[in-house]
């Protein structure tokens, strides 16, 4: 199902155009209007889910064997030195459009980007809290 409202759906279904790069009857891929490094393309499913808790599990069980095929041409055809694939959801994630989507970011040595985070110093004990909080 479409969202009214949803620019990724318009560009998905193509309703709005993009600069795309693969399209099969599931998802559209398209190359980021604000790319973090040359290539930067965004995987989008046609079907509109708003993050990960939404998406089907027909449309999960797809998409990262799309992402493995694109990061693999990407790589072949951009010679790029590394490969981020980065998947947000919600805001304080950095999830800054509501339709569930991929980002495959080529890396270059020399390219300036930095996506990191600051590693935290758990103790042992506070490892198996959060451990038994979420298999229990
Ligand atoms: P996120 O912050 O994970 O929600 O990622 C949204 C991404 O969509 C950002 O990298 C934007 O640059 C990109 N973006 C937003 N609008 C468009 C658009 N109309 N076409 C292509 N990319 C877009
Ligand atoms: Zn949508």
């Amino acid at each position: 199902m479409k969202k009214d409202d949803c620019i990724f759906c318009k560009i998905a279904n193509g309703e709005v155009p993009s600069k795309t790069l693969f399209e099969d009857e599931d998802f559209r891929v398209i190359l980021d209007l604000g790319p973090a490094a040359k290539g930067h393309a965004l995987i989008l499913p046609k079907e509109h889910a708003k993050d990960i808790y939404e998406l089907s599990q027909e449309t999960a069980s797809k998409v990262f064997v799309l992402a493995k095929k694109m990061a693999a041409r990407m790589v072949e055809k951009l010679h790029c030195d590394g490969f981020n694939v980065v998947q947000n959801n919600g805001e304080i994630a950095g999830q800054t459009v509501a339709h569930f989507h991929i980002h495959l970011i080529p890396r270059y040595q020399d390219d300036g980007q930095a996506i990191h985070w600051i590693p935290g110093t758990p103790s042992q004990e506070e490892l198996e809290a959060v451990r038994k909080l979420i298999v229990e």
